[in-house]
């Protein structure tokens, strides 16, 4: 890859999405992402766009990074997801407060995509309440000399089916430490899982980890820190990029519904001309650029390193989610049958919508978040 300045990497996306976009179906369709497509990520650079230049990634700004987030996202989403998961949910966190040991280790090669990271934190019993002290994680580590022992079994683990490196999330007496699982490591086994609704070709896996032997300098940030900090660190990152993600949705939703609505007759007329299927487009309209000003929002605050970025990430991921259902679930309306019908990207597009409000917490986690933020800020003091 030759010209490093975002404006040439986001001109050199587009024309990579172009590409990418006809075949998003077949994707889907088979439940992979061909290897070719991970190389051409890395080639171009993009799975290290949110690592700094001196660990060898591109360095973009929160704002760059999301213009990539939908520009890629509008094509594939399952292609969207790898930045996501490697870039946000992995690379971003690691390229933040953790040690320079660990940064020497990991950092240059998942920025250069020699290497693929996946975030393994959800399991069968524990979900939303991963975090929590009353949690259902089971996935165990224990202290053993030079190394912790790490038992259990993690499930939905997007990427799981071809990453390199895993960063595990384990528990010992209610502690939540965060640990990087390197794939070759005796003990780890990986066990593909398919016919999910949407993100089909992210070589989703469970990951059974049997007294896997971790060195210790593969602990991140600290015995304690799993939660509270790394995996809180990588869920700001990850709702971030989902927030975009939502815009891309919605917005390839939007045009497939005028595209339709401008050729499609009936009684006579062009459907774009009845009312009640303008609302459905006004609608959209709207959404899409109510959510990407949110997006924006969030990104600004985030460069400035505001105490507000994390509102702003949760609020805009949640808007951002629930409009992207909303407006793919009216895109297959407007194209009637032939929305219903993989003929046409309005029902994948409507499938991967749903997605976005399930991962990188609920939009009733979301909602939670942002009235707990909203009974502080606004609530009148005396
Ligand atoms: C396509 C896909 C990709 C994924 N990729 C990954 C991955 O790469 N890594 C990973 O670790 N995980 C991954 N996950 C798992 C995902 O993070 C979880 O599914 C998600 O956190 C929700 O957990 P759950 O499925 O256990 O649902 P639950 O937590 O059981 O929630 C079920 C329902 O209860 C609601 N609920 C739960 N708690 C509350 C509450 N306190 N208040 C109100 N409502 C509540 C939820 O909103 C939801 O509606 C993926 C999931 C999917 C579908």
């Amino acid at each position: 890859m030759s010209d490093r300045s975002p404006d040439s990497v986001l001109k050199r996306a587009e024309a990579f999405a172009m590409e990418l976009a006809p075949r998003a179906g077949d994707f889907d369709r088979e439940e992979r992402l061909p290897r070719e497509v991970v190389e051409r990520m890395a080639d171009e650079g993009l799975l290290g766009a949110t690592v700094p230049v001196e660990w060898g990634g591109l360095g973009l700004t929160p704002i760059e990074y999301g213009e990539l987030t939908e520009i890629i996202g509008k094509a594939c989403a399952s292609t969207r997801a790898l930045l996501t998961v490697h870039a946000s949910l992995v690379a971003q966190t690691l390229a933040g407060r953790t040690s320079r040991r660990i940064k020497e280790k990991y950092l240059p090669d998942l920025a250069r995509g020699r290497r693929i990271a996946c975030f393994a934190l959800s399991e069968a019993d524990s979900g939303s309440d991963a975090g929590a002290e009353a949690g259902g994680m089971s996935t165990r580590y224990t202290r053993k000399g030079d190394v912790f022992l790490l038992n259990g079994r993690k499930k939905w683990i997007s990427f799981a089916g071809i990453a390199d490196v895993f960063l595990v999330f384990a528990v010992d007496n209610g502690v939540v430490s965060a640990f990087l699982v390197d794939r070759d490591m005796p003990g780890v086994e990986t066990f593909p899982m398919s016919g999910m609704l949407g993100n089909r070709a992210t070589h989703m896996a469970e990951i059974v980890l049997s007294d896997v032997e971790v060195p210790a300098e593969n602990l991140v940030s600290g015995i304690g820190a799993g939660f509270a900090f790394v995996a809180n660190t990588a869920l700001f990152h990850g709702r971030y990029s989902i927030a975009w993600a939502g815009v891309a949705l919605a917005q390839a939703a939007l045009e497939e519904m005028c595209t339709y609505a401008v050729r499609r007759r009936q009684f006579g007329s062009r459907i774009g001309s009845f009312q009640l299927v303008q609302g459905m487009i006004a609608d959209a309209v709207t959404s899409v650029s109510a959510a990407r000003e949110l997006c924006v929002r969030a990104g600004r605050l985030s460069a400035e390193r505001s105490p507000d970025a994390i509102a702003a990430t949760n609020i805009a991921k949640y808007f951002s989610s629930t409009a992207a259902c909303r407006v793919t679930s009216n895109a297959v309306q407007v194209l009637g049958g032939n929305g219903c019908w993989n003929g046409y990207p309005a029902e994948r597009l409507f499938r991967e919508a749903k997605i976005l409000e399930i991962i990188e917490g609920t939009s009733q986690v979301q909602e939670t978040l942002i009235a707990d933020f909203g009974l502080k800020t606004f609530s009148r003091k005396g």
